[in-house]
């Protein structure tokens, strides 16, 4: 659906910064427009939703 907006925008902006990554909840392969620290969790678009914190917006 938007992933791939995600995804394409991501490889347009910067794509020397843009790294694919597995995602650390649902095991996809995802792209993310940051250097991805190592050994945090990486998540994909929608897993990222279900994990943000939500304490404060
Ligand atoms: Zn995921």
């Amino acid at each position: 659906m938007s992933e791939s907006a995600y995804l394409i925008s991501g490889l347009n902006s910067r794509p020397s910064s843009s790294k694919i990554v597995k995602c650390s909840d649902c095991g996809c392969q995802t792209q993310v427009p940051f250097k991805p620290t190592e050994g945090r969790p990486v998540y994909c678009r929608d897993c990222f939703q279900k994990h943000k914190p939500k304490d404060r917006y």
